[in-house]
């Protein structure tokens, strides 16, 4: 009874629960069904964590759909002090499937936006001590801020151009989708071996060095070249 074509035969027992949508810039909304992140695919971030961005073979983690947020606001998150930002291309998917080749790949992807991979570092610096799952410091409420996804057809596949995330104005991240260490082909290509993956799926390709704390108050703008620019306050 998971798919959206059996639930008019049946009796829902509760209320829906709300579904996560980001608009797109053709006027429409992407319906969420997934969201996949990479983790350390800058090398220069990578070091900045501690490890050696060389010998490490792709990893991933997930956020819930409806941690998927285009509201412009974030709301600091309880039980943390240390939220800390990450820009990412978001990249989005039309379809998918099994085993999907790296030349393949790219004819799933709808489109691309912006995106924050909210983080609360102190909790997933505890998890990580203990050699337990992240979830709790990356997946909560709205820790995916996502603006307007653009489709391909506009953008061509995008492979370089300057991403960066500047604080009430000053630049913290600032780097450029060519260090990308996995490109957006090989994660697609990569996730496709581990999971079915899907139209409505969305991948959070990775974020440059910079990472770093925000406050309330603070005002984040997220670029990626060719891209709507992302505005966020945090409240
Ligand atoms: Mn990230």
């Amino acid at each position: 009874m998971e798919h959206a074509r059996d639930i008019e035969a049946a009796k829902l027992v509760i209320d829906e629960p709300k579904r996560a949508f980001i608009p797109t810039t053709d006027g429409g909304l992407f319906p969420v069904r997934r969201v996949y992140c990479i983790g350390r695919n800058f090398a220069d971030h990578a070091i900045e964590m501690g490890h050696d961005p060389d010998k490490e073979p792709p990893f991933f983690f997930q956020k819930n759909a409806e941690n998927v947020d285009s509201s412009g606001e974030f709301p600091y998150p309880p039980e943390t002090s240390d939220v800390h930002h990450e820009i990412e291309m978001v990249v989005a998917l039309k379809s998918g499937g099994k085993n999907i080749s790296e030349a393949d790949a790219m004819s799933h992807v709808w489109g691309y936006g912006v995106g924050l991979d909210m983080t609360r570092r102190d909790l997933q610096g505890q998890m990580k001590k203990m050699g337990r799952p992240w979830e709790i410091g990356k997946a909560f409420e709205r820790s995916a801020p996502v603006g307007p996804l653009v489709p391909i057809s506009q953008t061509g596949p995008l492979d370089e151009g300057a991403i960066s995330l500047s604080i009430n104005g000053e630049t913290r991240q600032s780097g450029d989708l060519n260090m990308m260490i996995w490109k957006v082909a090989e994660q697609i290509a990569y996730l496709s071996r581990f999971y079915d993956i899907a139209g409505g799926d969305i991948i959070m390709a990775g974020t440059p060095a910079g990472v770093g704390p925000v406050e309330r108050g603070d005002k984040l703008q997220g670029k990626v070249a060719g891209l709507p620019v992302l505005d966020v306050t945090v409240t």
